[in-house]
């Protein structure tokens, strides 16, 4: 067996652990391999092992990997979105992250017209409210909600965060709680469901499924280390 494949076994009994410590159904976890910085070989070592979600953060690393492997991929966008690679990102990917403003969110909405998609989308919020982070200030997202709402094309999932870095798994916790919390409150004061929470990576996919994750995005852990960081790369 393969490192990859090793990997993810124990990475895929990590995520049942988790749905049973918070009596959670292992189906309703996505597990997501990042793949950013890794080749299609290793893409393919994953897929040999049953793994069909990826995750990719750059455009340009991502379109020849995507063209190269096996249409039945599903390929998420994790990274921070740039107007002029929308039209690309819509036609390539399943779904899209990091939606982080009200003016991307039109824009993404009018470009999926254009191109005949109903993209799913996440919005991303910037739990720690951390200057060097992307996503919604909180306030910001209660005030562009209904904006956001009315967007006819872009079926919201939900909710996704990157916390601030924490020594401990355990420390992350309270954001990922925080996240969920605001997903609760959104819900009851717009009258929407917004089923999923994008968050959890390889150090603490396990807390953030016990705190409702419903897509843990996971590199390093089922990749190995990555031996070069990316531009806007968090950690
Ligand atoms: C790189 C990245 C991940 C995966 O990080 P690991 O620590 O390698 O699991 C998850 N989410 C985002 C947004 C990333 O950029």
């Amino acid at each position: 067996m393969s490192d990859v494949s090793e990997n993810l076994c124990e990475i895929k009994s990590a995520v049942s652990e988790a749905c049973s410590r918070s009596g959670r159904e292992v189906g309703s976890v996505e597990l997501i391999a990042v793949s950013k910085t890794f080749s299609s070989d290793h893409i393919r070592d994953a897929v040999g092992s049953g793994q069909l979600h990826f995750g990719e953060s750059r455009l340009q690393e991502a379109e020849p990997k995507i063209a190269e492997l096996p249409g039945s991929l599903r390929w998420h966008f994790i990274g921070s979105v740039q107007r002029n690679k929308v039209r690309k990102l819509l036609g390539l990917f399943e779904v899209v992250h990091a939606i982080d403003s009200l003016r991307l969110a039109a824009y993404s909405n009018e470009i999926a017209r254009e191109l005949g998609l109903f993209p799913k989308v996440f919005l991303q919020v910037n739990i720690g409210k951390e200057l060097s982070k992307g996503g919604f200030e909180s306030s910001e997202l209660y005030e562009a909600m209904d904006d956001i709402l009315n967007l006819d094309r872009l079926g919201v999932l939900g909710l996704m965060c990157i916390p601030p870095p924490v020594d401990t798994p355990e420390s992350a916790r309270v954001w990922f709680a925080a996240l969920r919390e605001m997903r609760d409150d959104l819900e009851a004061r717009f009258g929407v469901r917004l089923p999923s929470l994008s968050m959890g990576m390889s150090a603490d996919f396990g807390v953030a499924i016990e705190e409702g994750a419903t897509h843990v995005r996971v590199g390093s852990a089922i990749f190995g280390k990555r031996s070069y960081r990316i531009d806007g790369e968090l950690g």
